[in-house]
This record gives structure tokens, C-alpha cells and sequence, in this order.
């Protein structure tokens, strides 16, 4: 019998929130438009106005197909006060039985399984459906070897970062510092402790781990996760680097206020403020915010959401579904002394199209590792505001490594930071003299991260072997189903 060319289908599982959504979607496209992959997308707690406003930025938005899988109730599973990983992390495992059945209902049988870091519990249903398995890491490769790392690690050494505070020491890689590490390495008596270690030893199961990084930006780390003797004996498993996971091209047709204010301003001159999806802030510290940024003087987009106090996540389940209108909780007249020089958005921005925008100079962020990937290549230099997960990690990387940030001396989201000094950083990162290395250092890394992606570049080439690989599982397959 002749054997048919097939073509690869891959399977993507995003685990819920957009900065999950975002790169997962990417990589679909890019499956897609650069190795000629089938693709579908599971995606897990996405309300269908949040899916529909990411897939809007995509030049043609059924290049894929998109699944979402049923919503599942966690109510009675976890406490209600939980931290929003855990919340995440039991999403889905619980959802687990529905992405079966919808794997086994697809007419073309997918050769190739991947999941992001939350859901590695999935990877043995690719076992099951004799499918390669990789994971997703939607982060950096640093965040990766601290994440694989931390398992492996002794009671002792285990004690001397969560208890005696020490830096967390990974072979071949920049140290952790106690505060930056992950909140899951803070307590042991925490469930996320359990469910981060789980996490951190299923990795290696998979067949190989994607990263959304590139060679140049992380070398040192990456040659220790491939070097059998110092990381590589934790991996053992190829690592592609793929990144940056970035939406390139402009939604032809995005029509937008901010975008028309934005064409009005000198090149350059404004800096967005943003913390991210799900970030928010207690009401003094927007406070100082609105007067630090008023002291600046200088241009500024604010994406601002309602304070909330002692909970820097809380609009990680219900951001971009509703703005609040204007917002009332700004100091008294800030709007109108401001009305020329800024403009405060409520809830939600088209960020990657802002930050594309040659107006734009400086981001104010929280250092996600997508609001970090979109700043560099556009070649936007930061200040970091580290609120929650791996943020206070990328901010010291990109502060102390990268060099393409500066920061407070202490974390904002153990106190509050105050006007003089947001003024400081806000100046300091657009006008001010310190500003001009970081500027110059994130126009070299938007270059190498362009390199990156090109056709021949790391990224790029790494996406291929992925394809080889699938390439031969699938005639493996074919050759077994055959009898060859
Ligand atoms: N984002 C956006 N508009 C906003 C806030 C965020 O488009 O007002 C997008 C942003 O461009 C990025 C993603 O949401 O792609 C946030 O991901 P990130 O990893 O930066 O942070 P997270 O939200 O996961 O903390």
C-alpha cells in the first residue's frame, strides 16, 4: 500500500490567564507559518471575549483551530483564599478527562503534545496517544533551572534558603536570591510547595522543553542546562530555544484611541505603565504612583485598575472583560492637571501595539516575562516593578544581567514606593543621563532577539529540529501502522 504524506499536527494545552494565553498562541502561529503544522489549541478558563480580543491581533485567526475546553469548578477544591497558582494548577488537573476525550474525538490524530509549565500532569496522555511530549516554558531559561533545580536540591541546602534565607545556588547559573525567589520555595507547609516540586520533576519526562528565551540572552544558563555536568544531568533533554514569543505584526485595522493619542507625541517621549494582567495595587501606593508620575513631567499611558490592598494578583481572573470607566480613586484633580501630558486607560490596553509605537520610550512594568520579551523588541527600556511568580527573578536579571532596567533599592510589593523615588525612576529611565546605557543596551538586544527569529537565526533553526523531530516520530508511526 502507498503511504500518504501526512501532515504534523500539533496539540497545545494553555493553562488559564492571558500571559499563558499570549505565547501559546504564538507558538501556534508560528507552528503554522513556519513548519507547515495542523494546530489546535486547547485552552483552559478563557472566557470567549478574552480569547477573542487575543486572537484579534493575529493576521488571520483560523490558521488554527481553537478549543476551548469546558470550564471546571475548583470551588469545593480549594480554598477560595489560595494563592492563584494553586487555583491554576488544580484548574487543570481537573480538566485533564475533558482534554482526553477531545484529543481522542480529533479526526487527525495529533503527533505531538505540548503543554506550559502548569500542565505537565497532562504530558501521559501523550503516552497514551503515542505522541512526543514537550513543555512549554513561557518564561526564561533562569526561571527554568531554578523551577527543575529546586527538587533536586538536599534538606540542607533546602533549609538554607527557605529558612536561614540563603541565595539558592544552581549549578552553572546565576544565583537566586531569598527575596526573589518563588513563592512556592517560601513554605513548605504551603500545597504549592508540593504541587511546585511535582512540577519541577515532571518536566524532565517530556521529550524535549521549548523555552521562550533566545541563545544570546541567556548563554550562561543555557550551557549549564545542556551540560551533563552541572544542569544537563537534572534535564537530560534537548532544550529549543524558541523566542522571544512575540505578536510581530500590527493588527491592520486596530483603531484605537490611545494609538491616535500616541501618533501626536514626539518620538520617543512617553513612558506606559503597566502591571501586566493581573497585577494590582493598594491604594496609596496608585497614590504615589499618580503623584510620582506627575512630578516626572513627563508623558505617560497608565493602564490602571481599582486599588485592592494585600493582594498584588486580584485581577488575574477578571481582567479585560469590563473597564471600570473613569477612575475615582486618583488624587484629587490629577486627571485634569494631567489631561495633556497622559492618558490613564482603565483595566486594559492594546499593549503590544503601544509598545510597537514609536512615541513610546520607557515601560514602567512588572516584568511578566511577555510585557519584558514585547519592551525588548521594540527596544524599550524598562523600569521594574516586581509584584508576584518569577517577576521579582526577571527583574534582577534585567536589572543586574541584561542590563536593560533600572529599579527600586527595595521591592515595591513589600511596601510602598514612594513619589520622589518613582520620579527618580521615571526620569531616570527617559531623560537622565543613567537612562542612556539601558537605552542603548535594549536596542543591541532587540537587534540579536531579530536575529533570533530570522530565517537561519537560533530560535528559528531551533523551531526546525523541533519539526525534525516530530518529523520522525510520525514516520516511525506510519512505517509501525504499515508493517515496514
Ligand atoms: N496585556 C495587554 N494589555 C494590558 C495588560 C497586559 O495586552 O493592559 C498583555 C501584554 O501585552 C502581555 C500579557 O498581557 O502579552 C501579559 O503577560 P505578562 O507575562 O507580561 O504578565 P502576566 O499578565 O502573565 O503577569
Amino acid at each position: 500500500m502507498e503511504k500518504q504524506a501526512t501532515k504534523i499536527h500539533a496539540a497545545l494545552l494553555a493553562s488559564p490567564g492571558i500571559g499563558h494565553l499570549v505565547p501559546v498562541l504564538e507558538l501556534g502561529k508560528r507552528l503554522v507559518a513556519q513548519l507547515d503544522f495542523q494546530v489546535t489549541i486547547f485552552v483552559v478558563g478563557a472566557e470567549a471575549s478574552v480569547l477573542e480580543s487575543q486572537l484579534q491581533s493575529f493576521p488571520n485567526p483560523n490558521i488554527f483551530n481553537v478549543v476551548s475546553l469546558p470550564p471546571v469548578d475548583i470551588s469545593g477544591l480549594v480554598d477560595p483564599n489560595t494563592s492563584i497558582v494553586t487555583k491554576i494548577i488544580v484548574m487543570m488537573r481537573e480538566t485533564i478527562p475533558s482534554l482526553r476525550s477531545e484529543i481522542f474525538s480529533l479526526k487527525l490524530r495529533p503527533t505531538v503534545l505540548i503543554v506550559d509549565l502548569f500542565g505537565t500532569e497532562a504530558l501521559p496522555l501523550a503516552d497514551e496517544f503515542n505522541m512526543l511530549k514537550y513543555v512549554l516554558i513561557a518564561s526564561n531559561a533562569w526561571f527554568l533551572a531554578a523551577t527543575i533545580y529546586f527538587p533536586t536540591v538536599d534538606g540542607k541546602e533546602e533549609d538554607e534558603h527557605m529558612l536561614q534565607q540563603k541565595p539558592l545556588m544552581i549549578s552553572g547559573c546565576k544565583p537566586v536570591r531569598y527575596e526573589d525567589t518563588l513563592e512556592a520555595f517560601l513554605d513548605k507547609n504551603d500545597e504549592l510547595y508540593a504541587e511546585y516540586l511535582r512540577i519541577g520533576l515532571e518536566i524532565p519526562t517530556a521529550d524535549g522543553i521549548l523555552v521562550n528565551t533566545w541563545e544570546d540572552l541567556e548563554a550562561e544558563t543555557l550551557a549549564s542546562l545542556r551540560d551533563d555536568k552541572l544542569l544537563g544531568r537534572v534535564t537530560r533533554l534537548p532544550i529549543y530555544t524558541i523566542g522571544p514569543l512575540v505578536r510581530e505584526m500590527k493588527s491592520p485595522d486596530l483603531e484605537s484611541p490611545v494609538l491616535n493619542w500616541l501618533d501626536k507625541q514626539p518620538a520617543e517621549s512617553v513612558i506606559y505603565v503597566s502591571f501586566g494582567s493581573g497585577g494590582t495595587l493598594s491604594a496609596k501606593q496608585i497614590a504615589e504612583l499618580a503623584w510620582g508620575l506627575e512630578l516626572s513631567k513627563q508623558r505617560f499611558i497608565w493602564v490602571i485598575r481599582p486599588p485592592v490592598e494585600n493582594d498584588v494578583t486580584a485581577a488575574y481572573f477578571s481582567v479585560g472583560k469590563e473597564s471600570d470607566g473613569t477612575p475615582n480613586y486618583l488624587p484629587e484633580g490629577f486627571l485634569t492637571r494631567n489631561s495633556k501630558l497622559g492618558l490613564v486607560i482603565p483595566d486594559w490596553a492594546p499593549q503590544a501595539e503601544i509598545l510597537r509605537h514609536p512615541s513610546v520610550g520607557g515601560i514602567l512594568s512588572h516584568c511578566g516575562w511577555n510585557s519584558t520579551t514585547e519592551s525588548i523588541v521594540n527596544g524599550v527600556p524598562m523600569v521594574a516593578w516586581p509584584l508576584y511568580a518569577e517577576q521579582k527573578m526577571n527583574a534582577t536579571m534585567l536589572t543586574e544581567d541584561i542590563g536593560v532596567a533600572i529599579r527600586s533599592k527595595k521591592l515595591p510589593c513589600e511596601r510602598t514606593v514612594e513619589r520622589k523615588e518613582i520620579e527618580m525612576l521615571v526620569r531616570g529611565v527617559m531623560v537622565e543621563k543613567e537612562g542612556d546605557k539601558i537605552r542603548s543596551r535594549v536596542k543591541e538586544l532587540k537587534s540579536s532577539a531579530e536575529k533570533a527569529l530570522s530565517r537561519g537565526g537560533s530560535s528559528y533553526n531551533s523551531l526546525s529540529r523541533v519539526a525534525e523531530d516530530c518529523e520522525k516520530s510520525l514516520q516511525g508511526l506510519v512505517e509501525k501502522a504499515y508493517g515496514a
